[in-house]
């Protein structure tokens, strides 16, 4: 029954005096109703939208355009696969309505998505990893999928189709905003892609050293072979360096990357070793377009 009814029926029936504790609970529950469902929706009107890493941020602003309020739980230089959720952002997820993950075994996810989402359990939980064929580490001393899948412009193709289908869902009414903003995403990915075969074309070079093995992906579309310092997430054993620094001599290689997530103490001792020098790059970095684009270069600069 509508409230303004329930006032007149009261009044009609002289209860309104033997009433007041029954409308006050009344506009109290309407209260809470109101504050409880205000919270799902961003402030100004747009659709919350969590993901796990900054890459994402991209693809999701791309996609849902000024439709769209996007909040990374992993922030600028901190690292997903130990980075462990604030209290302020349990706070944000009761704001969104859709969680994008990752979806490939990241600890991050592993660690706290089921504690992120229990705070809110009308959160639509997109897997950005739905449709992409998880690889094996190309390290056979390190087994184990490589949950790197964004460091791969064809797998980034498909998390932004599915971040597509997810907003479809929760904002149908705008499906059409969205394909049309994907679609656009993806012309971009494609000349990406021919940036970064062209930048590597004609490198005779094809191994590079990294001290955080994130570039199996890369490497495998772009015929490239990846050498990894750490080891089981940690600094490595005075074997394996020697080893490394063996391959590095035969190879001729001079550079060792680095990111600014990790230590970089073992991969300056690498290139000290060789008479080389360390050069930072990173999968994390915010604008994904641009950053990749770094990165090629950067890794077809070591091979000169
Ligand atoms: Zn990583």
């Amino acid at each position: 029954m509508h409230l303004s009814n329930v006032f007149r029926e009261l009044h009609k029936r002289g209860m309104i005096r033997s009433a007041i504790p029954l409308i006050i609970v009344l506009l109290f529950n309407l209260l809470t109703v109101a504050c409880t469902q205000a919270p799902q929706q961003a402030s100004d009107g747009k659709i919350g939208v969590i993901v796990s890493i900054l890459p994402q941020e991209e693809f999701a602003k791309s996609v849902g355009g000024d439709r769209v309020e996007v909040t990374v739980m992993v922030p600028p230089g901190a690292n997903p696969h130990t980075y462990e959720v604030t209290p302020a952002q349990m706070v944000q997820l009761s704001r969104a309505k859709i969680y994008a993950k990752v979806g490939s075994p990241l600890e991050f996810e592993l660690t706290w998505l089921d504690k992120l989402i229990a705070q809110n359990k009308d959160i639509l939980v997109v897997d950005c990893s739905k449709g992409i064929e998880l690889m094996e580490s190309t390290d056979p001393d390190e087994p184990g999928i490589d949950s790197h899948i964004w460091t791969s412009v064809c797998n980034v193709k498909i998390m932004v189709g599915n971040i597509c289908d997810g907003l479809s869902k929760i904002d149908p009414l705008n499906r059409q905003y969205y394909e049309q903003n994907r679609d656009d995403y993806l012309m971009k990915l494609d000349s990406l892609d021919s940036n970064i075969k062209s930048t590597l074309d004609g490198a005779a070079d094809r191994t590079f050293i990294v001290y955080h093995p994130a570039w199996g992906y890369f490497a495998r579309d772009y015929g490239l072979k990846q050498l990894g310092i750490e080891r089981e997430g940690k600094e490595p054993k005075a074997a394996y360096m020697a080893r490394l620094i063996n391959e590095a001599k035969t190879s001729n290689i001079k550079i060792i990357f680095v990111s600014p997530e990790f230590d970089i103490r073992s991969a300056e001792t690498i290139a000290h070793e060789i008479g080389g020098s360390v050069v930072a790059i990173s999968d994390l970095y915010p604008d994904y377009l641009e950053n990749m684009r770094n990165v090629a270069r950067a890794i077809r600069e070591a091979f000169k």
